[in-house]
């Protein structure tokens, strides 16, 4: 196969990303509009209006990056799912337009499967046990027999979700993450909040509805309850990475996603990784947060595999879980 060029599409939720990539795994081209709510969490029908009036100038900045036309595109890639409903529409039509305009090849990708593969590209990492963090995710996974298993998710919230809706109620400024950790560094108190693992998987919105409640009472310094939060969160995250790590014994342990960036996350990672004779990895924190080059080449390594998305099946599926997906470029 000769070398091609893959454009890709990325917007699940508050990220419109437009990504260009090599298909030797060169990334081209890399740029992001986020949505910013002006009140509130993202809603997805003003975020995917966001999106339809920002993915022009978005693609031809990143045109313009690679001193590349659209004509010189080989293939589309964009995210089918999971996310919002209207904001994978959003960039699934664009993709549609772009592909039967330039009668070019259509690749839908998982979402889940782009933060893993641009990871493994990235870091290095060949077979790592990766956790996933994010605003819409927490997902435990390594590849065992054709696809990314789970071993361990959220059963409601996912992490970045609870810290982006506790700062927003304590007055914070956007996004949550970043804030709560600058503070907790100024916090020492330990206050009790739920711990809630069941079997491998964990649960957040109990913890953000106590953390929250606690803020209200008026008790506590809120640097103590940035910290408690923290310790609290990435403790459960932790424990269930450590099981699956111990239990799958990879040599390596991904840390992607978003909430990835933090750095209480990233010594919590290290240390597991040293306990369990695993090497750590830390997505870099442009590839971290949701961008179009994750969904381009994991469409290039679908592409290789002869897989395509004829338009008919092109329809978003804001539901399509990780372990569906089968990885055939992994066998
Ligand atoms: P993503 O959904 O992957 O685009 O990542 C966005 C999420 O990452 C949001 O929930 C942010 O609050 C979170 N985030 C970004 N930086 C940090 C950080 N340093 N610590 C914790 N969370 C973070
Ligand atoms: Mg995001």
């Amino acid at each position: 196969m000769s070398p091609f060029l893959c454009l890709g599409i990325e917007s699940t939720a508050d990220n419109l990303g437009i990504g260009i990539v090599s298909s030797e795994g060169i990334v081209l081209a890399n740029e992001v509009k986020v949505h910013i709510p002006e009140e509130g969490g993202i809603h997805p029908r003003e975020a995917a209006r966001h999106h339809s009036e920002n993915i022009g100038e978005v693609m031809n900045r990143a045109l313009n990056k690679t001193k590349l036309g659209i004509d010189d595109i080989d293939i589309i890639a964009f995210s089918q799912g999971p996310g919002l409903g209207p904001c994978l529409r959003t960039g699934a039509t664009a993709a549609r337009a772009i592909s039967s305009y330039l009668k070019k090849p259509l690749i839908g990708v998982n979402h889940c499967v782009g933060h893993i593969e641009i990871g493994r590209l990235t870091t290095g990492a060949k077979d790592p046990l990766t956790l996933y963090v994010s605003g819409g995710n927490s997902i435990v996974s390594g590849y065992e027999s054709g696809k990314y298993r789970v071993f361990g998710e959220t059963l409601d919230i996912a992490i970045g979700n609870c810290l982006d809706t506790f700062a927003r109620a304590a007055g914070l400024e956007y996004p949550g993450g970043p804030a709560i950790e600058k503070l907790a560094l100024k916090g020492s108190k330990l206050i009790p909040l739920p711990y809630v693992v069941k079997g491998m998987d964990m649960s957040f919105s109990g913890l953000l509805t106590a953390v929250y409640n606690e803020f209200k009472s008026g008790k506590y310094e809120l640097a103590d309850l940035c910290y408690s939060l923290q310790e609290t969160g990435y403790s459960a995250l932790g424990e269930v990475t450590e099981r699956a790590l111990a239990h799958t014994k990879k040599p390596e342990l991904l840390l992607t996603g978003g909430v990835g960036a933090n750095k209480r996350l990233r010594d919590i990672i290290k240390c597991i990784a040293e306990e369990q004779g695993a090497q750590p990895f830390y997505v870099p924190i442009n590839f971290a947060t949701d961008n179009g080059a994750m969904i381009a080449w994991t469409g290039i390594l679908a592409y290789k595999e002869g897989i395509t998305t004829p338009i008919e099946y092109s329809y978003v599926n804001p539901k399509w879980r990780l372990d569906e997906v089968n990885i055939p470029w992994r066998i």
